[in-house]
C-alpha cells in the first residue's frame, strides 16, 4: 500500500504551550500524536520523549529485553502489537526517569495513540483519550476507546455519549503513560483498504467537535488540506486546547 500523510497542530487561542506532539514516518507506516499534560511545560517534555520514544523502538531492530518478551509470540501481527505496548511502555519508564532528574516535572505524563500500517494490516495502540478514527466508503469509524472515566460511564450505561460530552470531569483519564507508572495499551490490527483515511487526533479537536462533524469535513475535503481543515474547525468550535490532526491516506501501490 501507498502511504501519505498530513498533520496539522496549533497551540489554540488560551494555552502558552503546545504540549501536544506527533510524528509521522511514511516509509516506516508509523504514525503517532501524544497529548502531553503537567505544569510548567513539563506535557510538552513528556510528549515529545513518549513520540521519540515510541518512533526509536519501532525503527530500530529489537533490543535484547524485546526478544526476550517476544520469545513466545508466534504470530507475526501478535508481535508487532507487543512491540508497540512494549514501545508505549518504554516511553513511561523514559517519562519517569526523566522526572528523577528533574523534579519540577513530577506528574507529567501523556496520551498516545500509535498507528503503524505494514502491508495490508493496520496495528493500533493507544493509551488515553487521543483517538483514531478510520473514514472508509463515506463512514467515520472510532478505532480506540476512550480511557477516561466518563468512557467507563457511558459503557455502563450511566450516562448517554450525547451527555458524556458535556460533563465537568470528562478529561479525566484511567489510564495515561508516565504518571501512572506501567500502561496497559489496548492494540488491534486490521485490514486496510484503498482509499482508508485514518484520522489520529489530541483532544483538543474531539472536545469541540462531534464525530459526524469530522465525518463531513472528511467527506468534504480533499485528505491534503483534511488535517488543518479541522484544526481549523476545531478553533472555530471554540476549543480552549492545544489541537493535533495526523492524516494518513491508503491507497493500492
Ligand atoms: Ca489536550
Amino acid at each position: 500500500m501507498l502511504l501519505e500523510s498530513y498533520a496539522a497542530t496549533d497551540t489554540g487561542p488560551v494555552r502558552e504551550h503546545n504540549e501536544d506532539s506527533w510524528g509521522a514516518d511514511v516509509d516506516a507506516g508509523l504514525f503517532v500524536v501524544a497529548d502531553g499534560m503537567g505544569g510548567h511545560a513539563a506535557g510538552e517534555v513528556a510528549s515529545r520523549l513518549a513520540v521519540e520514544t515510541v518512533t526509536e523502538i519501532m525503527l530500530e531492530e529489537e533490543d535484547p529485553d524485546e526478544t526476550r518478551l517476544l520469545l513466545a509470540v508466534d504470530d507475526p501481527a501478535d508481535r508487532i502489537r507487543e512491540r508497540l505496548r512494549y514501545a508505549m511502555n518504554q516511553s513511561s519508564v523514559r517519562i519517569r526517569k526523566a522526572v528523577e532528574s528533574n523534579p519540577g516535572q513530577a506528574g507529567m505524563g501523556t496520551t498516545l495513540v500509535v498507528l503503524l500500517v505494514e502491508g495490508s494490516e493496520a496495528h493500533l495502540a493507544h493509551v488515553g483519550d487521543s483517538r483514531i478514527y478510520l473514514f472508509r466508503d463515506g463512514q467515520l469509524q472510532r478505532l480506540t476507546r476512550d480511557h477516561t472515566v466518563v468512557q467507563q460511564e457511558v459503557d455502563a450505561g450511566r450516562l448517554t455519549p450525547e451527555l458524556a460530552r458535556t460533563v465537568p470531569h470528562k478529561n479525566i483519564l484511567t489510564k495515561s503513560v508516565g504518571y501512572h507508572g506501567p500502561v496497559d495499551p489496548d492494540a488491534t490490527t486490521r485490514g486496510v483498504q484503498h482509499g482508508d483515511v485514518f484520522v489520529l487526533c489530541s483532544d483538543g479537536l474531539t472536545d469541540p467537535l462531534p464525530d459526524s462533524d469530522i465525518q463531513t469535513l472528511c467527506a468534504e475535503k480533499h485528505p491534503e488540506d483534511l488535517a488543518q481543515a479541522l484544526v481549523d474547525a476545531a478553533l472555530v468550535g471554540g476549543t480552549e486546547d492545544n489541537v493535533t490532526v495526523v492524516v494518513v491516506v491508503v491507497s493500492e501501490d
